[in-house]
């Protein structure tokens, strides 16, 4: 290890400038993030680091540590944890390189820790403007960062790629990413290969057009970018794999950017030289308002394999042709050899949110097989030989003109929380959730806006009319799993199931563990061949993030970041409830067998009675009021404006009370730089004043709703 005195001494007389005047400055190492192509294509050999996102390219998320186990896990306790300054969901795996911790948090900051023992190295803000949630669908998470020779990458809410320096963390380069003026964001962990910094941007329902770009890992400059989506057809030609996927739209989709983001998985396989990704839906969801007629609008909803050195099309599978229903693909991509038919074969395995789970050939994309790991009712299966969908005539709602609830729903039967694969068991393991979702084509004089989200169906049956009495129903219909499941086999070995949907990613290793955190509250350990629960600890909060596992002088630790959020919070925070803890605390925990640290006593969680202004409004206003907040306010505020943890419930909000106030803020963007931007441009003073009544309406039918339920408690 490198914390010897002596080590720091030997840099102290290479550079006594840099370390004589500051001798408060933490030096762990002789250069930290010491990792190049070499230590990252030997990874998996190297059970102590966990040198990238999914710990070794294939993203298995697979550690060979052995001391801890299914025998010696009762013993584990917490070693250390560190309290984050963003009370934001975590979605973060940590990095660790010989004894150094990298993690981000929410709005994009990144930390570096003693990974021993907690201490605190440096911090990164870059400050990004909160006003940048208005295209943020998900909330302000970032879900990690790369490390190479001495630097460590984020890339931001905002749209940069920022090099780090990994022994100060001061920038060294920064790099826009993102189109200028767009809205897009990164909310992704970039990847690094072959000196390469890789990383796409989100937004598929913010008018953009997917890529994935490459920057070099030393300079910032970059070295390609991969347009997912065909562009406007009258400019030149961006190459045949873009000419080839016009021809499968139609009309203007252009001017609507496309959609197909890239925002989560980026896997490379050395054994095949291919970088693959998965890629959104197209934008908008409702074809309707994208093409004048049918067609499969690649490459989006799909697979694409690349070429790393250049960033030209190798292959694409496509999961979901055409889709309707925010199917993104973006899901973690694990690499693996598996047996086909008898044969090992290089394969690549993927569970997106469609609910199927899919095999493919790894060097040609071919379909391999491919079935259901949670309920689905849009396809009734897929095709043996192409592995395309056989669609139900009732999910295509923009043709049919009926409501259609599809399983799984928008937020995915599995979506970003990792998956990991243990080559020992053979199984994944995968988070899963339940959860049905209202679509209802907009009408056809539907527009997009300058700003929001836009979708082109209408979600006021969906989001604005939830009665009270309904929504315990409605939560409960809302559940989640652990799925271990067999990919050669297509099936479920083992599954422990949940209250609530949105528990966190999971780990497997080598001591028959896989580790998971739960929507309510406990950070567990299961045996990987049977499922079976050995160990749980209370995190206080719910865990999204998945765990990874690092040894520093012969001691394993398990880490994982603590902390509730991202879109379920958001947008459908009321029907998490049943899982049993609805608050952000946001940690980074660290466990060892025979730890003995303690979490602070949590806070009271507070509890505060609806006081609502009476309701002067009209049956109009709350109708105008409900479509027009369903259509863009639940994105933050929650359907029929009930909040989660992370945002204020606006159904309490004083500013309900005047309308000037409510004007100064929703019309005017008084609150702006804390995320609450003006809508001015989108919406006239009048429409704001109906969201305000529909609020009013709500927050005293809820009131009501309250005092009957407690008349009926106390037996009155
Ligand atoms: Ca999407």
């Amino acid at each position: 290890m490198r914390h010897s005195n002596r080590a720091a001494l030997a840099i102290c007389v290479l550079a006594l400038a840099a370390c004589s005047p500051k001798p408060e400055t933490p030096v762990v190492s002789a250069k930290n993030a010491n990792v190049d192509d070499g230590r990252l294509l030997d990874a998996n050999k190297d059970g102590a680091n966990w040198m990238s996102y999914g710990r070794t390219y294939d993203e298995q998320r697979f550690s060979p540590l052995t001391q801890v186990d299914e025998k010696t896990v009762s013993g584990l306790g917490l070693a250390w944890s560190s309290d984050l300054d963003t009370a934001r969901g975590q979605e973060a795996t940590p990095i660790v390189v010989d004894g150094v911790m990298y993690v981000s948090t929410a709005w994009s900051m990144v930390k570096a820790y003693d990974a021993a023992t907690g201490k605190a190295l440096w911090s990164y803000d870059p400050e990004v403007p909160r006003e940048k949630l208005v295209d943020v669908c998900c909330d302000a998470v970032n879900r990690g960062v790369a490390v190479y020779k001495g630097k460590v990458y984020v890339a931001t809410i905002a749209g940069h790629v920022v090099a780090l320096d990994a022994d100060t963390g001061k920038v060294v380069w920064d790099q826009t990413s993102v189109p200028p003026d767009s809205h897009m964001a990164i909310t992704g962990a970039p990847r690094i290969v072959k000196g390469k910094v890789l990383i796409g941007a989100a937004g598929s329902e913010y008018i953009t057009r997917g890529y994935l770009a490459a920057f070099d890992a030393e300079t910032g400059v970059e070295a390609w970018r991969f347009y997912t989506v065909p562009g406007d057809p009258s400019k030149p030609s961006e190459g045949k794999h873009l000419d080839a996927a016009a021809k499968t739209w139609s009309g203007e989709w252009w001017k609507l950017g496309g959609g197909g983001t890239v925002w989560d998985s980026i896997t490379y396989d050395p054994e095949t030289d291919l970088v693959y990704f998965g890629t959104a839906n197209a934008e908008p969801w409702n074809p309707a308002f994208r093409n004048t007629k049918e067609g499969d609008n690649l490459y989006t909803a799909s697979i694409v394999a690349i070429h790393p050195d250049t960033g030209e099309y190798a292959w694409h599978f496509q999961e979901t042709p055409e889709d309707r229903w925010d199917f993104d693909s973006d899901q973690q991509i694990i690499a693996a050899t598996l047996p086909v038919n008898g044969t090992p074969t290089r394969v690549v395995m993927h569970a997106p949110k469609n609910g199927f789970f899919y095999v493919l050939d790894a060097k040609s994309g071919r379909f391999i097989s491919g079935k259901a790991f949670a309920t689905v009712n849009w396809a009734s299966g897929l095709d043996p030989v192409t592995g395309r969908p056989n669609v139900n005539p009732e999910a295509r709602y923009e043709i049919t003109g009926k409501p259609f609830v599809a399983l799984p729903s928008a937020t995915g039967a599995h979506t970003w929380n990792p998956m990991s694969f243990s080559p020992t068991t053979g199984l994944v393991y995968i988070p899963t959730n339940e959860a049905g979702f209202l679509y209802t084509s907009a009408n056809k004089d539907w527009k997009p806006t300058k700003i929001g989200f836009q979708v082109g169906i209408d979600l006021t049956l969906t989001a604005g009319t939830v009665d009270p009495k309904s929504s315990a129903a409605a939560a409960a219909a809302n559940t989640g799993a652990l799925v271990a499941w067999d990919p050669v086999t297509q099936s479920a070995r083992w599954t422990v199931k949940y209250p609530g949907p949105w528990n966190g990613g999971t780990l497997a290793t080598a001591g028959n563990l896989v580790f998971q955190g739960t929507a309510g509250g406990e950070f567990r350990a299961y045996t990987a061949d049977t499922g079976k629960q050995l160990w749980s600890f209370p995190t206080q909060t719910g865990v999204i993030a998945a765990p990874m596992t690092y040894s520093v002088n012969g001691t394993q630790y398990v880490a994982v970041l603590a902390g509730w959020g991202g879109v379920w919070d958001l947008t459908q925070g009321d029907v998490t409830r049943q899982s049993g803890i609805i608050r952000n605390i946001s940690r980074v925990l660290v466990f060892r067998i025979g730890g003995n640290a303690a979490l602070p006593t949590p806070p009271p969680t507070a509890t505060s009675v609806l006081d609502p202004p009476p309701f002067t409004g009209t049956a109009a206003q709350v109708a105008d009021g409900a479509t027009l907040y369903s259509n863009k306010c639940i994105v933050c505020h929650g359907v029929a404006a009930v909040a989660g943890a992370l945002v204020t419930d606006i159904r309490h909000s004083a500013a309900l009370n005047s309308e000037k106030q409510w004007q100064l803020i929703v019309h005017d963007g008084l609150l702006k730089e804390k995320g609450m931007v003006g809508w001015a441009g989108e919406y006239t003073p009048e429409q704001i004043e109906a969201i305000r009544q529909y609020i009013i309406r709500r927050a005293n039918d809820d009131k009501a709703f309250e005092k009957q339920a407690k008349a009926k408690a106390d037996g009155n």
